[in-house]
């Protein structure tokens, strides 16, 4: 049995990563390398291995860095089955057509005539310019005809004769999934874990993971080992601070949003204040994304997978995402409309990292006004906009105008869907010490300060893999299962 990491190998970008199973080829995770050129590149290099030569695709998630490179694998020639839980399947349909139109227009944009005398910072670039598209908005089509198998938690998905998948929650996002594989030959049972993206304890949204009992190999995601969050509660405190604020001065919220969890996360927010009554009066807010509308629909679908006080506003026939004063600005139309009722509002609006999308133009139009506020409330990578903001840049070029920064900046850090080094600790104390321990999805710092407190929990076999490293899995003997409870009884 041999495992291969062909993605979020000492990074946090592009999980993929290959379980030979004498030539039974199981591909955990098909992500996009996501980040500024040098990085988006790797998209386009081979996968490390020949794309049909692979039996079948399990995806822990709906999150690009973990399905975005899947339209492209079958564009390659892969055919088989693509096993995920239900939400996964139908938010990684949004998040991969939205994926596909966007590498479309980025290369319509750099085909074009190229434009000259730029200011400053300039919204729309993402640090990227180079690479256009590497599949279509078909590919992503061919791609989701092929996701035939749907998983439940902890129930066993057959793969194979004598592999299974099984898939338990991971707490991260709707439909998140940490995926144990059993290969079971006479005499032997090896279980490999992959953890996926796992989420923080105290999630707003979603039940706290919870892995197996057991496994005699863990894959594990480590982009927080290293650092521990900010409370999650003080974030909120400072977030309602800044709206009231905000409201105090007749200006208007700006929060570039990101739309899959965070979108969410917001909207169940403003609706325990609204009807906590910790909001001064009927303020309207503004859903202004196509994507986290319909993100939002996806969660409405799955009462069942959210956490308890918010399946307790399903079981009273309410919706926990929804109030009145919620306006869905679905169409461009609607969307323009927002500036006749701008103060006194909040605005939610993608891009997530203003490197383009509806929030350009709300921002065109509040930047120079010092009443209003610009709220972060998630990670801006270098090269884009938002990072530009925030890092104290004067003027920007918005929309093919000029424009000096006036208006009041915030940053929250605290709502993030990642588990920090406390939580990913408490997650392996769940279960005994596996044989071997592979640390993937972090940077230098984050896997190798989260390996030295794995080895304070007695997790000792410990390996960092580098890209495309191939290691083989001694399989594991059924002899040495630990003493049945009953027996002596
Ligand atoms: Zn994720």
């Amino acid at each position: 049995m041999k495992l291969s990491f062909h993605g979020a190998a000492s990074c946090v970008t592009g999980s993929c990563h290959l379980l030979d199973v004498d030539g039974f080829r199981i591909l955990v995770d098909c992500g996009m390398f996501q980040g500024p050129d040098e990085i988006f590149s790797s998209n386009l290099k081979p996968f490390g291995f020949e794309p049909d030569s692979i039996s079948a695709v399990l995806l822990t998630h709906a999150h690009l860095d973990h399905c975005g490179r899947l339209p492209f694998l079958v564009r390659q020639g892969f055919r088989g089955p693509v096993v995920s839980t239900a939400p996964t399947r139908y938010l990684a349909e949004i998040v991969l057509w939205d994926s596909a139109h966007l590498q479309e227009e980025r290369t319509a944009e750099n085909s074009g005539p190229k434009k000259n005398g730029r200011k400053g910072r300039s919204s729309g670039s993402g640090g990227r310019k180079k690479h256009g598209s590497f599949y279509s908005v078909a590919d992503v089509l061919d791609a989701m005809s092929l996701f035939t198998r749907t998983a439940e938690y902890e129930v066993p998905v057959n793969l194979a004769p004598g592999i299974d998948a099984t898939f338990y929650n991971a707490g991260h996002i709707l439909g998140s999934a940490s995926i144990q594989i059993t290969v079971s030959r006479p005499g032997k049972r090896t279980r490999i874990l992959f953890s996926g993206d796992l989420g923080p304890k105290t999630h707003p949204l979603l039940a706290p993971a919870s892995p197996p009992d057991d496994s005699d190999y863990v894959v594990m995601e480590t982009t927080y080992g290293d650092r521990l969050h900010r409370s999650f509660e003080s974030s909120k405190d400072e977030l309602l601070g800044v709206l009231v604020d905000t409201y105090r001065r007749g200006g208007q919220v700006l929060v570039p949003t990101f739309a899959l969890e965070r979108a969410q996360d917001l909207l169940f927010f403003f609706r325990e204040w609204r009807d906590g009554g910790k909001l001064p009066g009927k303020e309207p807010f503004f859903l202004d994304s196509p994507m986290a509308i319909s993100v939002t629909h996806i969660y409405e679908r799955f009462p069942e997978l959210l956490d308890d006080r918010l399946k307790k506003f399903f079981q009273q026939g309410k919706d926990p995402f929804m109030f009145p004063e919620l306006q869905l600005t679905r169409s461009v139309l609607e969307s323009r409309s927002i500036k006749e009722s701008s103060a006194r509002s909040v605005v939610l609006a993608g891009s997530g990292m203003v490197s383009g999308g509806r929030i350009l133009y709300h921002l065109g139009r509040e930047i120079e006004n010092p009443r209003s506020s610009l709220v972060f409330v998630g990670y801006q990578a270098e090269g884009t906009l938002g990072r530009a903001i925030l890092e104290g840049e004067k003027t920007v070029r918005l929309l093919g105008a000029e424009k000096s920064v006036k208006i009041g900046l915030h940053s929250i850090n605290g709502f993030s869907a990642h588990a920090d080094q406390r939580d990913l600790l408490a997650w392996c104390k769940q279960m005994g010490a596996p044989e071997g321990v592979f640390l993937i999805h972090g940077e230098k710092r984050s896997l190798e300060g989260f390996r030295d407190k794995l080895s304070e929990i007695g997790w000792n076999k410990i390996r960092i893999p580098s890209l495309h490293e191939e290691v083989v899995l001694s399989e594991r003997p059924t002899g040495k299962a630990r003493p049945d409870p009953l027996e002596g009884a």
